[in-house]
Parts: C-alpha cells; sequence; structure tokens
C-alpha cells in the first residue's frame, strides 16, 4: 500500500485543505523499516494555527444553534465513511506506528463504534427539572458547549483517541482545532478526511499538523480556544494544566500509568499469565493501560515466572502488516531509545533480567525499532524501572507476602491509571477494590482494556480527574446552567 511517491497531506482550516504557511513539511517513517516513507504532513507554524482557532471560532454559534440531533447525524456519517476506509486506514496506522494489522483494525473498528455512540448523544435529555420553594416557578438545567475546543493527542491510538475526543466536542456543539501527534500525523489526517467528506459546515472541524513545542503550545496559548483536551505524557500534561489555568481556558489531562497486575496465591495462574502477557506486550507496551508491574504471591510466584517465560518465546515480532505478526516495533526513534535506556537503568540498579533486554537483531527485523520482551525481577520500589512509566515490551515481577503487601506495593507510585488482580475469593476482590488506587479497577482480567460506553481516566498524576468516553464526556464537553422561569 505505500507508494513509490508518498503523498502530502495538508492542513484543513475553515473548509479548505490548505499547505502550511510556510511551505515545509514533514515525513512520517515506518518504525518496522525506517527507511520507508508513510507520507508528508505540513509543517505549520503558530500563523497557521492561528487561522484555524480563528475559522473555529467563526464557525462556533452557527454550530452552537444546530439542533443536537442533526449535530449526531454528520457524526453517523463520518462514520460511514469511516467504516469505509477501515482496511485503508488501519493499515496506514499500522505503517506509521507499527501495531499489528489486527490491533489497527480493532482500534478503527472503536473508531466506528464511538462516532456511532455520540451521534445518538445527539437525541438524549440535556437536563433536569429541580422543584422550587417557590409554587408558580419552573427550574432546570440545560448544557451548553464551551466553544472552541483545542484537542492535543498522541500517537499510541492515532485513530480512536482523536475520535474519542472530537465526537463528543462536536455532538455538544463545540468546534475543533486539533493537532494530532506528529509521528502519526497521516493517520491523523486519513481520520480528518473522513470528518471533512461527512460535510460538517466550514469551520467546525480544523486540523494543523505540526510539532509539539510550536503548535501543541500554540493551541494552550491561543485566546480563541476556550478549552483543551490533552492524551499524552505527564510532562507536557503538566504544561497544558499552567497554561490553560493561567488564561481560564478548561482543561481535560489523560496522561500515563505504571499498571499492575496482582497475581493472588489462589489465582488461576493460566488466566493470569495470558492476561499480563497480553497487557504487558500487546502494542509493543504502548498502551497508557499497559501491565508493566506484576506482583505475585510468594506461593504462585515460581509457577507464574515459569509459565510466562513459556509464553514470552512464542510471541511472534514482525511486521505488523504479515499475518502472523503479533508485536511491533516500538512506534518511533525516540520511543525505541527511551525503552532501552530504561533497561540499561533497570540493570545499572540491580534488578535481574530474565528475559529479552535488548533491540531484535534477526535480520528481517535488525533496522526497524524492535525490542524484545523483556522482564526484570528481584525489582525494588525504589527502583526506576518499577516507579516509571517505559512504554514499551517491558514487565518487572515483585514477590509479596500477603494481599495487604501487594495493594501498597501496587499503590506506591505516583500513577492511578488502571489497576488488576487475579483471585477467586470475593473479600480479595473487594478489598482490592476497596484499597486500589487507580481509575479503572479490573478483577480476573487484564489491565488494559475499556468499554467506550463507560466513563475512562485516571486517579493520582494520571489524569486532571475528568473523565473521557460513555457519558463522562458530557462533563467536560459542556457547562451546566441552572434557569429559573417565573412566569
Ligand atoms: P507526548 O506527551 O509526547 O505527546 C502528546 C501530544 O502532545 C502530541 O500531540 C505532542 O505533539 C504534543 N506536545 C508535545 N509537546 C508539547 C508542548 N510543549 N505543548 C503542547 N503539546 C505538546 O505523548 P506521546 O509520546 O505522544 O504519547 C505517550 C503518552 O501518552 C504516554 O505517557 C501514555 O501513557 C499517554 N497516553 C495516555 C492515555 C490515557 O488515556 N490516559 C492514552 C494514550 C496515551
Amino acid at each position: 500500500m505505500i507508494q513509490n511517491q508518498p503523498p502530502t497531506y495538508l492542513n484543513y482550516i475553515g473548509g479548505q485543505w490548505k499547505t502550511s504557511i510556510s511551505g515545509e513539511t514533514i515525513a512520517s517513517r515506518n518504525p518496522a523499516k525506517p527507511q520507508e516513507l508513510v507520507g508528508y504532513v505540513q509543517k505549520s507554524s503558530l500563523a497557521d494555527l492561528s487561522d484555524a482557532a480563528n475559522a473555529a471560532k467563526a464557525a462556533k454559534d452557527a454550530w452552537r444553534k444546530t439542533a443536537s440531533p442533526v449535530r449526531g447525524e454528520y457524526l453517523e456519517r463520518t462514520a460511514n465513511i469511516l467504516e469505509e476506509r477501515l482496511q485503508e486506514i488501519a493499515e496506514t496506522a499500522t505503517c506509521e506506528m507499527g501495531k499489528s494489522l489486527s490491533e489497527t483494525k480493532g482500534e478503527t473498528i472503536r473508531g466506528i463504534a464511538l462516532l456511532r455512540y455520540y451521534a445518538g448523544e445527539g437525541m438524549y435529555k440535556t437536563g433536569d427539572v429541580i422543584p422550587t420553594t417557590d409554587g408558580e416557578a419552573f427550574m432546570f438545567t440545560d448544557r451548553v458547549p464551551l466553544g472552541v475546543v483545542g484537542v492535543i493527542t498522541p500517537w499510541n491510538f492515532p485513530v480512536s483517541i482523536p475520535i474519542w475526543k472530537m465526537a463528543p466536542a462536536l455532538v455538544y456543539g463545540n468546534t475543533v482545532v486539533i493537532k494530532t501527534a506528529q509521528e502519526a500525523a497521516v493517520t491523523g489526517s486519513k481520520v480528518i478526511e473522513c470528518f471533512a467528506a461527512a460535510g460538517f459546515p466550514d469551520g467546525v472541524i480544523n486540523m494543523v499538523t505540526g510539532s509539539g513545542a510550536v503548535i501543541g503550545q500554540g493551541i494552550i496559548d491561543h485566546p480563541a480556544i476556550n478549552a483543551i483536551t490533552f492524551t499524552g505524557s505527564n510532562a507536557v500534561g503538566k504544561r497544558v494544566a499552567a497554561g490553560a489555568a493561567a488564561r481560564g481556558a478548561k482543561y481535560q489531562l489523560e496522561m500515563g500509568g505504571k499498571n499492575p497486575i496482582i497475581v493472588a496465591a489462589d489465582a488461576d495462574i493460566n488466566l493470569a499469565v495470558e492476561a499480563t502477557i497480553s497487557g504487558a506486550f500487546r502494542s509493543t507496551g504502548q498502551k497508557c493501560t499497559a501491565t508493566s508491574r506484576a506482583i505475585i504471591h510468594r506461593q504462585v510466584y515460581d509457577l507464574f515466572k515459569e509459565k510466562l517465560l513459556e509464553q514470552i518465546k512464542k510471541i511472534k515480532i514482525g511486521y505488523g502488516l504479515d499475518a502472523d505478526t503479533w508485536m511491533g516495533p516500538s512506534a518511533n526513534k525516540d520511543q525505541f531509545q527511551t525503552v532501552l535506556a530504561y533497561i540499561e537503568k533497570g540493570k545499572e540498579e540491580g534488578a535481574a533480567l530474565l528475559c529479552g533486554g535488548r533491540r531484535c537483531e534477526a535480520e528481517k527485523l535488525k533496522y526497524g525499532y524492535f525490542v524484545e520482551p523483556t522482564v526484570f525481577e528481584n525489582v525494588k520500589k525504589d527502583m526506576t524501572i518499577f516507579q516509571e512509566e517505559i512504554f514499551g515490551p517491558v514487565l518487572v515481577l515483585v514477590k509479596v507476602d500477603s494481599i495487604e503487601e501487594a495493594i501498597l506495593t501496587a499503590n506506591d507510585v505516583k500513577y492511578g491509571l488502571s489497576a488488576s488482580i487475579f483471585t477467586k475469593d470475593i473479600g480479595t476482590m473487594f478489598y482490592f477494590i476497596k484499597n486500589m488506587e487507580a481509575g479503572l479497577v479490573r478483577i480476573n482480567a487484564e489491565s488494559a482494556g475499556l468499554e467506550l460506553q463507560a466513563p475512562f481516566g485516571g486517579l493520582k498524576e494520571s489524569s486532571s480527574y475528568s473523565r473521557e468516553q460513555g457519558q463522562g464526556a458530557k462533563e467536560f464537553f459542556t457547562s451546566t446552567r441552572t434557569i429559573y422561569v417565573k412566569p
């Protein structure tokens, strides 16, 4: 599907596809074969961003006044277009960030379902009737849009994250300026093509590609942008929060995780191993909800470790488009180097390497950003690889003596996104539910994974405590008004 002369994608501003004012572009490369170009996107400047923000501002009143069921119809049309382009867009995502095709297809199907869910949301109630102490008066609540929403997204779910932010933003009556991650901007551009083809009025949707430092920071600072929804790293999230708060813009942050799986003494070990492999290594560990710490009861530690290492040997690493590939490369050179640096840090700090730990050296893989599935044991709580999000195929094992110790260990990090436990005991399940500091608490299921109709987000430094998806999105993308009528 990659052509000899890769295509160039344009910005989408005020209903027009436009080159950046500078005319410069950025190349996007396949992390499995970095010599292969996937396409070029615009290297935009603040002037391009300003055009987009002003176009979104000019469109916001008419869009706010468009009836919400009609706004929902645009999303339904977008879903149909994305469905027609499912295979092509999933292949592009695989070529651009390396995940296996089954995963990028799954993500695109999720995007279609999200569009349909929020299309239906245009028909739901927007408020409540509240009794008043004056028998003649009438009081009710209503929800109003925020205006222009700036959307900043990461590269790891290049189809579904832009959609899970844009679909609710739009159906609740906001206009959008989106900057997708530079490392997945070709895929992002194709997603925006689907929105554009659905016929949204000019200016309702705008996309500007470019660096985080210029365009991302520009979204944080632009006075026409009333709210910012961000998914990405904690370091950048803190900048978004500080910048938005300084100018009174609403913001929402979904950030990193250091997600544990606890394996209790009574766990079904085979299921726990399966969930750990999938949680830790699917998507090459590049999910915010990926399992990165396995905390195992002493009684089952050796059995769990033995079965885990056996299963890891069966992981098929390769090009994401190859049918038998289960795990692809790190998504880009920076991420690849970061993962290898964390592995070195783990060794230096005294953790014991059980498997992996290196770049893949097979002839077909050695030029790509492939890292072996890596497991450490003898990991102490103060080690870097226990505390920090690695975002790669690296798992640490920790042995504990009780469920109380397991949960104290699991909670001993700054993150609180997702956590999972394997146990058959209902008392242990409830102890975990009551004491685990995580926004997503999962029992006998892997740490990664969520359903789109449920609210999603983390505790502690994983989030700004706002929620995405399901009905949670309404809280961020609208504001409640209270209306009092005395006839
Ligand atoms: P990142 O923070 O480097 O980038 C995210 C976005 O911010 C990109 O579009 C980037 O260009 C932009 N950006 C970079 N510098 C900026 C700046 N100074 N100002 C404004 N914007 C800027 O993150 P990433 O490497 O793309 O993604 C990986 C991270 O995302 C991981 O930490 C992962 O846990 C997190 N993530 C969280 C969730 C969640 O829902 N909690 C989901 C997916 C990924």
